[in-house]
């Protein structure tokens, strides 16, 4: 089909970031892009879109689908396997429940209307690994983000204090990774894992370094404004998954009071239902959303993804370590654990979300909280895939957050222990639906800096996703079957200008850009050339000249150039 001028006419456009509050207007595409009318020359493709909701594709900005834990997850299930998907024509076949294949991602993003999903932690020594496997990735663009929070060179630079070095640590490895921004996972715990143990607070030495998770954070932080890059640190908070975590999640936000940024939040703390938790054991667990939510809404400078649990099937995958090893404690399930040379570990853990399970309702029960309670301009839709379940489930998180009803009948098939341990049941709000498409379009592409997504603008990306839905006529609020269905299955998917989904169903294969940063202009390496030289000699079990992974090796890569 190829690249062609499209007209989409008459549709019912919602475009947060353009003040476009459900009006009847025209799009244009040309070359993949967003273009004023008077752009248009030669062939055009008319879509009729009267009375269908027009918006822009939807953009992840949190999720696990490339590389060694997706990958040890798969294997660990097996049976996924016997679900096949889809086995059309020229495409090819797509399988899996939760831990999909790598078609299989792809094609039910786009099958959902959503066109950008970042993988949000890799090793970064297992970089390549990561784009191998984004680049097996159909339709969408992507990015990863690698993990700095366990790594020795960055607990170094903590300790000295030295901004300077922790700048140019960053930017190298952000180009050596071809990766997109700073993820940190569970500052500190995860090396303390390597001895058995984990932190308990924001102030625990990490043996061996004199470092805490909070110099660890605020170091980074301080770092990566530095460096201005696009997105800000993107934090997985100590003490995840743990009875009373709530307190260190807000502990640990108000680090960054000093730090501020125009363009965008200094700190994205993600998936953060699980870190939500009040009470003092899993047998008085109940939630500390409403305190999270309240601190969040008051600063200027931090944003939040839900992770939201669904029920059903899930897999936990995190490079946080000691946690998955409480985890499987606690389910005596199957699990992996691995640690990665001087950077990180990770876990692995299949488990299923059960509604007559108290503790997993609360869980599912905090997700919603949070994304009723936080301001709709600071908290983004996730599973945190496969943590909290597929991310085939965000239009039924969108419709949730939108019916009181609808949450109502899911209460009551659920644990009553919800009614003592969380707010949920008395939560009377419902977002609008240009609230639940800002949290799944324009918001997730703020917080990462990408200018081209999440909007219908001139000039932005030609991803666009049409629903058979008339958001002048359609009240979320009762209808909300309605509401659910139509945007699990979109009339149309356009990526890049291409139509890839008609009817819900997949007609063509498109491959998306892989997005990295290049900061290194704005940093010397020479003042961690010794550093790098010695960690590669001497501990590093590969030599420096096999660290990382250039440009050409990949399908498809957008530079963008920071400073
Ligand atoms: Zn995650």
């Amino acid at each position: 089909m190829g690249i062609m001028n499209l007209h989409i006419k008459n549709g019912i456009v919602i475009d947060t970031k353009n003040g476009i509050k459900a009006e009847k207007m025209d799009i244009f595409v040309k070359g993949g892009k967003i273009v004023q009318e008077s752009e248009i020359e030669g062939d055009v493709k008319v879509i009729d879109a009267s009375n269908k909701l027009v918006v822009a594709g939807g953009v992840d900005m949190h999720a696990h689908i490339a590389g060694s834990k997706i990958n040890s997850g798969r294997t660990m299930r097996p049976e996924e396997m016997r679900i096949v998907r889809q086995t059309a024509g020229k495409l090819r076949t797509s399988m899996g429940r939760v831990l999909l294949t790598s078609p299989a991602i792809g094609y039910e993003y786009a099958k959902m209307g959503y066109t950008t999903s970042f993988e949000a932690a890799s090793p970064p020594i297992g970089s390549l690994h990561t784009h191998e496997e984004l680049d097996s990735i159909p339709v969408i663009d992507k990015a990863m983000l690698p993990v700095f929070g366990n790594w020795h060179l960055v607990f170094k630079y903590t300790a000295e204090k030295d901004t300077e070095k922790m700048k140019a640590l960053i930017a190298w490895a952000i180009e050596r990774t071809k990766g997109f921004g700073v993820k940190v996972v569970n500052p500190g715990g995860v090396e303390k894992w390597m001895y058995g143990g984990n932190v308990t607070s924001l102030d625990d030495p990490v043996e061996y370094f004199n470092v805490t998770p909070r110099e660890i954070i605020t170091e980074l932080v301080k770092a990566t404004e530095g460096l201005n890059l696009p997105h800000s640190v993107h934090l997985h908070c100590n003490r995840l998954g743990v009875p009373g975590n709530y307190e260190t999640t807000i502990e640990t936000m108000k680090l960054v009071s000093g730090f501020k940024n125009d363009e965008r939040q200094v700190l994205h703390v993600t998936h953060v239902q699980f870190n939500s938790y009040s009470g003092s054991s899993w047998r008085d667990v109940g939630s500390g959303a409403d305190e999270i939510a309240k601190f969040v809404n008051k600063a200027d400078n931090i944003t939040i993804d839900m992770g939201q649990p669904v029920f059903g099937h899930a897999t936990a995958m995190t490079g946080d370590a000691p946690f998955q090893f409480n985890l499987h404690k606690l389910l005596g399930a199957k699990w992996i654990n691995k640690d990665v040379e001087l950077e990180t570990g990770a876990g692995i853990i299949p488990l299923v979300y059960l509604p007559k399970n108290p503790v997993h309702a609360v869980q599912w029960a905090i997700g919603l909280e949070l994304g009723l309670l936080t301001d709709s301009d600071k908290v983004v839709i996730s599973t945190d895939f496969p943590n909290g379940g597929p991310y085939t489930k965000y239009p039924y998180i969108m419709a949730m957050l939108m019916s009181a009803k609808m949450r109502e009948k899911e209460i009551a098939n659920a644990s009553p222990y919800i009614q003592k341990a969380t707010n949920l049941p008395s939560i009377d709000a419902e977002k609008t639906l240009e609230e639940t498409i800002h949290m799944t379009r324009a918001l997730p592409a703020r917080i990462l800096g990408l200018q081209t997504k999440g909007h219908l603008g001139v000039g932005g990306d030609a991803d666009i996703a049409i629903y058979d839905l008339n958001p002048l006529e359609v009240d979320p609020s009762t209808e909300y079957e309605v509401v659910e269905k139509a945007l699990s299955t979109p009339i149309y998917t356009i990526k890049g200008g291409e139509i890839v989904v008609k009817d819900g169903e997949l007609v063509q294969e498109v491959w998306g850009r892989t997005y990295w940063i290049d900061a290194m202009s704005q940093v010397s390496t020479e003042v961690i050339e010794e550093d790098l030289d010695d960690y590669f000699t001497h501990y590093y079990t590969i030599q420096r000249y096999n660290y990382g992974v250039e440009e050409a090796w990949l399908r498809a890569p957008e530079k963008i150039v920071v400073g």
